[in-house]
């Protein structure tokens, strides 16, 4: 998976030199000489373990640890080191981990505390372990899903979808190992893990981790000559409120080869005043845990607020109707829930037999749950997940990421979800929990109705409005929708 780790060996991927920089958290850096040395001693050491837990702290440790499993033909099993003892338990239960690697002098909560521990030496020496050429369906990971919509499920992530994935984005973002990631997202999930980390490693590019994500951080990498910056929506939101006060963070947002935010809707609200002040338009791609990466604009392509682009070279992608009937024709507004095929995907969902048999049509296609529509020259724009996004109300099927963006688009809300609740004469009401931008005086209901309505259409006006301190998220700053009851 990563030649750049082994003196000479290019595979058309990188320039065969391990003098490179690979990694940077803070003030500590490894070369791809000395980042194939540690992970290489460490594979030596946990080969033929079958599962290992990997302790997913933001630090040189984990990015070490979880290369190393893969050299060793190692399944890595990252674990949130904020998740809760019972969620850690079931994940443990879950995943049956040989043992669990960490820094040395972290301290493992007590259901870690039973595994053996191996510390992670990122100086390490001594006999080293090279994976061989092999991108096949053996386990390259596991990992569980974000919990937006009920238990995390441990998604198998074989190593030839890791592999495609990459490959594909590489295609899709012109990305080679001259690019240098900025990076502060976590590295327990597919995001900031793969995409963050196997993504440059794989093309022999650089990766600096911030330890946290702040704007300062993503300035001053940015000026310092990083080319890419991989968000989430709620960071692309930070950098949108800080723009107008912050020259410099403009100018280093405008330097950027590459803006990208996923794992959640970006609002077009927070896309468009970012375009405003620095000229850049974030790219959207889309993607699960399940899938690794789906569609995305292209570098080469137009950017264009609110959708996540087209599918990946390799992905087969289809809307699919309620009657089971795949939409053929693009007009911008038959709903249909995406399902996709390809070397990207998963292999099974640990321990669920009925939960992976669900998740398949019988012909190879994994349903995503996300609904969406496509412009008539494919691109994919995401409605909201079947589950929680799709309101049905007096005959219509209104998405609600439209509604959200248009709320947000009002100058006295600063962050909104829109849910359906149950109506006797609408089938589901629409219901909008906004954060107020001053919540001495909140925009009044009847207010934000006729906004929505005049910028969308009538039906789609919220009906009841409740007023939040803040919305409840998970760790990547996605809505928890289940977490908004009226109490
Ligand atoms: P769980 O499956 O446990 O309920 P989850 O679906 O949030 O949690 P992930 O696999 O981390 O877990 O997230 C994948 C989901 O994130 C997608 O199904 C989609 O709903 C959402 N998503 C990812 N990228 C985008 C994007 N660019 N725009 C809109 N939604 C996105
Ligand atoms: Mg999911």
């Amino acid at each position: 998976l990563f030649p750049a780790l082994t003196e000479g060996r290019t595979d058309g991927l990188t320039d065969g030199r391990t003098d490179r920089p690979a990694l940077r958290f803070g003030d500590r850096s490894l070369t791809y000489g000395e980042l194939g040395a540690a992970s290489g001693a460490l594979a030596a050491r946990i080969g033929g373990a079958g599962r290992v837990a990997v302790w997913a702290t933001s630090a040189l440790e984990t990015a070490v640890a979880v290369v190393a499993a893969l050299e060793a033909g190692v399944a890595a099993v990252p674990l949130n080191p904020k998740s809760g003892e019972k969620e850690l338990g079931h994940i443990l239960a879950d995943s049956t981990p040989a043992l669990v690697l960490a820094a040395p002098g972290d301290e493992l909560p007590p259901p870690l505390r039973d595994l053996t521990r191996v510390d992670v030496d990122v100086r390490a020496t001594g006999p080293v372990r090279h994976g061989e050429a092999s991108v096949d369906d053996d386990p390259a990971l596991v990992v569980y899903t974000s919990g937006t919509t009920g238990p995390p499920k441990g998604a198998v992530i074989p190593r030839r979808a890791v592999a495609a994935t990459l490959d594909a984005l590489a295609d899709a973002w012109q990305w080679t190992g001259d690019d240098v990631l900025v990076h502060g997202l976590p590295l327990f999930h597919v995001h900031g893990l793969v995409l963050g980390i196997l993504g440059p490693l794989r093309r022999g590019g650089s990766v600096r981790h911030l330890g946290r994500f702040t704007t300062e951080g993503v300035a001053r990498e940015l000026n310092a000559g990083a080319t890419m910056l991989f968000g989430v929506p709620t960071m692309y939101h930070r950098i949108a409120q800080t723009l107008p006060d912050d020259p410099e963070l403009a100018k280093a947002l405008g330097r950027a080869r590459l803006l990208v935010s996923g794992s959640a809707a970006l609002p077009v609200h927070d896309h468009e005043r970012i375009a405003a002040a620095t000229g850049r338009r974030v790219i959207e791609r889309y993607g699960m845990t399940e899938t690794l990466m789906n569609t995305s604009v292209r570098a080469d392509g137009e950017p264009r607020a609110g959708t996540v682009g087209v599918p990946l070279p390799g992905v087969e992608l289809r809307l699919v109707e309620e009657d089971g009937s795949a939409i053929t024709s693009y007009d911008g507004e038959t709903v249909g829930e995406i399902q996709v095929r390809g070397p990207n995907l998963f292999t099974e969902y640990l321990n669920r037999p009925d939960a992976t048999a669900a998740a398949f049509t019988a012909d190879g296609w994994f349903r995503t749950g996300d609904m969406a529509v496509r412009d008539p020259d494919g691109y994919v724009r995401i409605v909201g997940r079947k589950a929680t996004d799709l309101i049905k109300s007096g005959g219509y099927k209104i998405g609600a990421g439209e509604i959200e963006n248009a709320l947000l688009e009002h100058p006295g809300v600063r962050e909104a979800a829109v849910t359906g609740e149950p109506d006797a004469d609408l089938g589901e009401r629409i219901v909008a929990w906004i954060v107020p931008a001053d919540p001495e005086s909140p925009p009044t209901v009847a207010e934000l109705a006729d906004h929505v309505a005049n910028r969308l259409a009538p039906h789609k006006r919220p009906r009841v409005v409740h007023h939040l301190a803040s919305l409840p998220r998970n760790d990547m700053g996605k809505i928890m929708k289940r977490a908004l009851t009226r109490d």
